[in-house]
């Protein structure tokens, strides 16, 4: 049973907990709508960040290929100015060669190259025209290579001596053609581009060849200071001048056996140490790049860091050479990310801008979905006011009929049943009427049958004092009749001036019978002078009657049976007061006892109706009637208007 009951338990426990873990249908509805609306908002997120991706990297792909190709332009001109300046300075020296050849000392020289003295003439018109010109040596050379006369001779490293047949330039002029050369001097050590001519004898054979060497270091000092990198390369690959000193004599094409021994066989760098300087070329955004690897120490000079360069190169045919212009891409890498910071940024302001868009749209159309809302729901309520009120309406119009129907019903009930309490005052009158007629009735008819025997006996003094009694019961009788004949009276009596005290000696008669039953005793206080009042004579004593009896019920059976009626003018009215010692009327009934059938009576006893009737009648009069508390007892004023002179006349 145990066993059984934890089981039940458990199984109690576990359906208490599935509506927390079990979420209600429509709660189902509202998870799987919300998991719906997340995922929609993941994809969307997912979509918008994809699209800024694309967005930015295309960005970022022209604006890159945008500025590359603006620096290719720009290097390209750069190039064409560098070939210019370059083709017009060697232009200058081209023709000296050939002009100093043509000189008659010169060609003295040619034919007597061992001439001590021509060669000291021509080595001082050599270090003229050398400084003349801004050259970095002239110098001649025998027919068989030797230097015999030179612009440096007498300084260090003089070429005079020195044998430069291995020369191509020497060759070439030996052969009778002007040439050019260019390449790192064997003596000096010093690069130079050189100008040969050959110099013809007096006789007019070539005997001599003429070089003018200009340095380059001029050269390249123009090209530094700006962004461009200028490369010279020789026909082999390896740089002669370079903007960066640490690119200088390397070998940019892979040093294969041909070019090492062209190269050398030209002892065109003499005893320079060539090394590598790959250039890595690729066509990469649109535009010719070249990657150069870093040489020496970063630490070091920092011009001879490599990286990607945008590249432009021209051969230069008549020098021999091929220039390039490098330009670093680092710098339109760094102005195509600006762009693209730029546009991610443009698009993440614009993003932000469109979302709080879309966010106070949703927020409007979630206040005005509220708003509608909750004018939808003030309309129904509306409605459903209206429609209450509208039924409250029909209702309380249905009730304003039936409260009327009611009470006609009620007035008309009313009527009856003052005319029911008349007819029962009327049969209480009789009653009370048929007793006070009957005893007198009774009690002459004995005094007749003892007079009538008195009489045979011949009694006569007994007789009539019998007679007597007889005859006092017939007054008393005919004065009952009299007070029949104003009861009977029409209540449309027409108003008239009532002298209070024989009113209310009369009703003394009346209430008598009654006075007597309880053993009350009515006390009559008028002032004397008090005005006669304007009423109906029967229907006041009917009221006065009712007060009266009234109080003879309240005292019935209590220590002061007094009841007092008494009067007084105030202004044009008069004052009744009817009061009694008797228990007095309850405040809580006070409001009620002028209501027609209010009584605290027994059944058979009261109807309710005296106070009612008097309350009518008095009203009927133009006067009113209240209550008073007179403690001990109850005080009834009947204040009516004091009769006009005329109305006492008549
Ligand atoms: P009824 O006398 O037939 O009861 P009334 O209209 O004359 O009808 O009186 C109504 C009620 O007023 C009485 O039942 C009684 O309770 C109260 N009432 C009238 N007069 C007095 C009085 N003098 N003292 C105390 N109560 C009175």
């Amino acid at each position: 049973m145990e066993g059984a009951g934890g089981a039940s338990g458990e199984y109690a426990f576990q359906i208490d907990l599935c509506p927390a873990i079990m979420p209600a249908e429509e709660d189902r509805g509202d998870i799987s709508l919300s998991l719906r609306f997340h995922r929609k908002a993941a994809f969307a997120a997912l979509g918008i960040g994809l699209g800024i991706g694309l967005a930015v990297w295309q960005a970022d792909r022209l604006a890159l290929r945008y500025y590359l190709a603006t620096d290719a332009a720009r290097a390209e001109t750069a190039m064409r100015l560098t070939i210019n300046a370059l083709e017009g300075d060697l232009a200058r020296y081209e023709v000296v060669p050939q002009l100093l050849a043509d000189l008659d000392a010169i060609r003295h020289l040619a034919s007597e190259p061992d001439n001590a003295q021509r060669r000291g003439q021509i080595d001082a018109l050599m270090l003229a025209r050398n400084t003349m010109l801004q050259s970095s040596d002239i110098y001649i050379m025998r027919a068989d290579g030797e230097t015999v006369a030179a612009s440096n001779q007498g300084q260090p490293g003089t070429f005079v001596g020195q044998n430069f047949r291995y020369r191509p330039y020497f060759h070439d002029a030996l052969q009778g053609h002007p040439a050019r050369f260019y390449g790192v001097g064997t003596t000096s050590g010093l690069r130079g581009y050189f100008f040969s001519a050959p110099v013809r004898d007096m006789q007019g054979r070539i005997a001599a060849v003429l070089a003018v060497k200009i340095g380059v270091d001029r050269i390249e000092a123009a090209w530094r200071g700006n962004e461009y990198r200028v490369l010279v390369t020789d026909p082999e690959g390896i740089v002669f001048m370079s903007s960066v000193p640490h690119w200088l004599y390397g070998a940019t094409l892979p040093r294969t056996a041909e070019r090492v021994a062209r190269t050398e066989a030209s002892r065109r760098y003499a005893d320079v140490a060539l090394h590598d300087l790959p250039f890595q070329r690729a066509q990469i955004d649109g535009v010719a790049q070249v990657h150069l690897p870093a040489i020496g120490r970063a630490s070091g000079d920092g011009a001879a860091a490599g990286g990607q360069f945008l590249i432009a190169e021209q051969v230069m045919d008549e020098a021999g050479w091929t220039v390039h212009v490098l330009l670093d891409t680092a710098g339109a890498r760094m102005q195509a990310r600006v762009v693209t910071i730029t546009v991610f940024l443009l698009l993440c302001a614009g993003l932000s801008a469109v979302a709080v868009l879309v966010q106070r749209r949703a927020r409007i159309a979630e206040r005005l979905a509220i708003e509608a809302r909750a004018r939808d729901e003030l309309e129904r309520r509306v409605e459903e006011r209206t429609a209450d009120l509208a039924r409250v309406n029909s209702h309380l119009e249905q009730e304003i009929v039936e409260r009327r129907a009611t009470e006609v019903e009620l007035r008309r009930a009313q009527a009856n049943l003052v005319q029911v309490g008349k007819l029962a005052a009327l049969g209480q009158m009789s009653a009370a009427l048929s007793h006070e007629i009957n005893q007198p009735l009774a009690a002459a008819r004995n005094y007749a049958d003892s007079a009538d025997v008195l009489l045979e006996r011949g009694d006569i003094g007994r007789a009539r004092q019998n007679i007597g009694h007889i005859l006092s019961l017939i007054d008393r009788m005919a004065a009952i009749g009299r007070h029949l004949r104003n009861a009977g009276r029409k209540p449309n009596e027409q108003l008239a001036a009532i002298q209070l005290p024989a009113l209310l000696e009369e009703t003394r008669i009346i209430v008598g019978g009654r006075l007597a039953a309880v053993g009350a005793r009515l006390e009559i206080d008028l002032p004397p002078g008090l005005p006669p009042v304007r009423a109906g004579a029967t229907r006041l004593q009917q009221v006065l009657v009712n007060l009266i009896t009234n109080a003879a019920d309240a005292v019935e059976g209590t220590e002061d049976r007094r009841i007092t009626v008494s009067a007084s003018q105030q202004g044009e009215r008069v004052v009744i007061r009817v009061r009694d010692r008797g228990p007095g009327v309850p405040g809580a009934i006070a409001e009620r006892i002028f209501d027609p059938f209010f009584t605290t009576k027994p059944a058979g006893n009261g109807l309710g109706l005296g106070l009612s009737i008097s309350y009518n009648i008095i009203r009927d009069f133009g006067g009113q009637i209240t209550l008073r508390d007179a403690h001990p007892g109850a005080e009834f004023n009947l204040t009516l208007a004091a009769a006009r002179p005329h109305e006492v006349a008549a």
